[in-house]
């Protein structure tokens, strides 16, 4: 195979050879952690300390975290958890669930799921141009009946932000008005795509449920975490032993969660170093691209991760575009690879294009910790050279 640039960081980051290393020690190790012996002992301490770095990383304590399959598992155990604890706690009422319209397919299948099955009333709110849900939607949205507000941190496809501080506020107030005995409300952000590079501190932003991802902070793949930071009542997705307090049953992945745990500890460390090695890398390659392919746009990035912008050519199809650049030695994906089947990431392009823009489709570039200025360069040179 070609030498190939990998600008696919949002699908999945590079591995960091010290979560390697971590991984490959607790792999090592017999025995299962929860068997009371010295064997299990050893894996329930790597898992201890992996869930301590992880809550570190998120400003919570250690309690908070649940170590889940991924953020699909997390994602759903927050939106399917959290309804079903309020619907069991308030059988027959009519319970709503308000949430952003450009959510993952995780969030917005398990949204679906409970509307077509558990006769959950779910408003979704939209986007503005530049990617991101208004607040006053979001308020206008919620009733005294709403049990959960899930909005994202940072889209997976445009990495626009979203105003999570401001809705984490209403959620705040609405609690307020209710008062004690009232209705309870939890607000979810899937943090997925914001880790890498912004300070996501859930209490503060008045996120009571949180989702992570190992995969996409240089942790391996298979292993996440729903974080909680103020005792949400969730019910458990399926039963089991009881692990993760009972939350999240099956023996753990103790050298997912391992290296889960060494990844959130040198993110602690590196991350801003990281923001700004990405937002170098977006001034550079957009100033290059507006010489060498001064047709491309960017799409919704007035408020963005700085590792994920997405491109639009007026005359060159993204999947078209995506395949160009492949041959040449690029890894870049068309719009979303969750989306795969459709039209990648054609429900959020849908949601901030006119019709005929969004169904040109383009191209997410992703980059991030192990990207130098040269890969920037090239891959400015060769859309200049694949689409004028
Ligand atoms: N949420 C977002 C925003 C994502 O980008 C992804 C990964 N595509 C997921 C959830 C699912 O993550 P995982 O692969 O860990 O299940």
């Amino acid at each position: 195979m070609q030498v190939m640039r990998y600008f696919d960081y949002a699908a999945s980051t590079p591995l960091d050879p010290r979560v390697a290393e971590a991984m490959a020690a607790a792999a090592a190790k017999p025995g299962n952690p929860s068997s009371i012996h010295a064997f299990g002992r050893a894996l329930r301490e790597d898992v201890d300390r992996a869930r301590a770095s992880v809550a570190r990383l998120l400003g919570v304590g250690p309690g908070a975290v649940t170590f889940t399959s991924g953020a699909t598992e997390a994602n759903a155990l927050a939106v399917m958890g959290a309804w079903r604890a309020a619907a069991r706690a308030h059988p027959g009422k009519k319970l709503t669930i308000v949430a952003g319209g450009l959510e993952h397919a995780s969030v917005a299948g398990s949204l679906a799921a409970l509307a077509a099955d558990e006769g959950a009333d779910v408003v979704l709110v939209g986007a503005d141009k530049d990617g991101a849900a208004s607040p006053a939607d979001v308020a206008a949205a919620m009733t005294p009946e709403t049990v959960l507000v899930s909005v994202m941190w940072a889209n997976n496809v445009l990495g626009s932000i979203q105003p999570v501080r401001e809705i984490g506020r209403l959620v705040a107030e609405e609690r307020m008005r209710r008062g004690a005995g009232g209705l309870p409300v939890a607000f979810h952000s899937d943090a997925v795509q914001a880790v890498r590079t912004e300070a996501v501190l859930p209490s503060e932003a008045g996120v009571d449920l949180l989702t992570v991802s190992a995969h996409k902070m240089y942790g391996p793949k298979g292993v996440g975490a729903l974080v909680r930071t103020s005792g949400s009542a969730l019910r458990p997705l399926y039963a089991g032993g009881g692990q993760e307090d009972g939350l999240r049953s099956g023996t753990e992945n103790a050298a997912g969660i391992a290296g889960f745990g060494r990844a959130a500890g040198i993110l602690a460390d590196e991350r801003e170093a990281d923001a700004a090695h990405a937002a170098a890398l977006r001034a550079s390659f957009l100033a290059e691209l507006a010489e060498r392919a001064p047709r491309m746009e960017v799409v919704a990035g007035a408020h963005s991760v700085p590792g994920i912008i997405f491109l639009r050519h007026p005359g060159v199809d993204g999947d078209l575009l995506a395949l160009t650049l492949d041959s040449a030695g690029f890894a870049v994906s068309a719009g979303s690879a969750c989306d795969s089947g459709k039209r990648k990431g054609s429900r959020v392009l849908a949601a901030v294009l006119d019709e005929r823009r969004a169904a040109h489709g383009g191209i997410r570039v992703s980059f991030g910790r192990s990207t130098g200025a040269s890969d920037i360069s090239e891959l400015a040179a060769a859309l200049g050279a694949a689409a004028k």
